[in-house]
């Protein structure tokens, strides 16, 4: 499905950052599917194809309950005739949140660990007992992050490219992107050209991601052309009145929803970089909008808690 994609592409222009001098665009992954991220989707492909060659019935993989990798998992699964499971962190209430319920729709089956089992998701034990469990499944880790997700993300980096080089437009000095796991950052690393600097922005505490980056990438990292920016502003999914008033403003002025967890902070950290004087003058920076909307079905009562009904109802005319 995401073989020789054409990715669309917007120039962006925001008041805050007009004076540095540099020229912004978005890849719009988002736009891909209405709701299910971009990333995850060219994270799966690989997979999938692999599934497919290996003659596996089902596909299991693991997730909180809002999870945008589990929403793609299902509904890309379903699309294939694929039988899925999803391991899901927490408590069976959540199976009416909207990410579950169309999970559960989409063929789906759910099943609902504590906390100490979820933990256990990396554990070869653990992950030999589900096999046993389920002997027809392919197992992908969470956020399905393993190798064959960050070939896909390596595909992804050459079809951004592609798609400018087809609008004849210069193609990007800097692309950047939201980071959970990290390896949608090391698969656009390992498809970058030469000179292109690949700039993630890390919207979690946890410092594991430089440990998961470099195992992806055989400790090959080139750290003068390629960095992981701090972005958490107080941690995942932590959602407040300044990071939704930036989003807003963002919508305001470019048209483009951004999603409440990933997207949002990396531009925020982005917006601040330039502001600071991270860039050259003219240099080409491209966003990488990863998608993750479907998220904001989520967020509702804290959006109207925030900032009321209006700011709700500009966010899901958006959706
Ligand atoms: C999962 C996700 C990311 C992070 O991807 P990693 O490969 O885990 O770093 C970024 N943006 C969105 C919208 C996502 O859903």
């Amino acid at each position: 499905m995401l073989n020789n994609f054409t990715l669309a592409i917007n120039s962006i222009s925001l008041s805050e950052t007009k004076q540095a001098g540099i020229s912004l665009t978005m890849v719009r992954a988002d736009s891909i599917h209405p709701l299910a991220s971009g990333n995850k989707l060219y994270k799966l492909q690989p997979n999938i194809d692999y599934i497919k060659q290996h003659a596996y019935q089902q596909v299991l993989s693991f997730g909180g309950a809002f999870s945008n990798h589990i929403y793609a998992l299902a509904l890309y699964s379903q699309s294939l005739g694929l039988q899925s499971i999803g391991i899901i962190r927490g408590e069976p209430e959540y199976a009416r949140n909207t990410t579950l319920s169309v999970a559960a729709r989409s063929g789906m089956k759910l099943v609902f660990v504590d906390r100490a089992t979820y933990r256990l998701r990396h554990n070869k034990d653990y992950l030999q007992a589900l096999q046993q469990e389920y002997p027809q499944a392919f197992i992908i880790p969470e956020g399905g992050s393993n190798h064959l997700a960050l070939q896909g993300c390596s595909t992804l980096m050459r079809q951004i490219n592609k798609s400018y080089q087809k609008k004849q437009a210069k193609i990007p000095d800097v692309i950047t992107t939201a980071c959970g796991t990290g390896t949608t950052f090391a698969g656009l690393v390992t498809g970058a050209k030469k000179d292109q600097s690949v700039r993630g922005y890390l919207i979690l505490k946890d410092k594991s991601v430089h440990t998961h980056v470099n195992e992806l990438l055989k400790n090959t990292l080139d750290d003068s052309l390629h960095s992981i920016e701090a972005a958490d502003f107080g941690g995942y999914a932590k959602f407040n009145a300044e990071l939704l008033d930036f989003i807003l403003n963002f919508l305001a002025q470019t048209n483009i929803l951004l999603d409440p967890i990933y997207t949002s902070k990396m531009c925020r950290q982005l917006v601040q970089d330039i502001r600071s004087g991270k860039f050259k003058k003219n240099t080409h920076i491209a966003l990488l909008h990863t998608g993750g909307l479907q998220a904001w079905h989520g967020m509702k009562d804290k959006v109207i808690q925030l900032r009321g009904d209006e700011a709700w109802d500009k966010i899901i005319t958006k959706l």
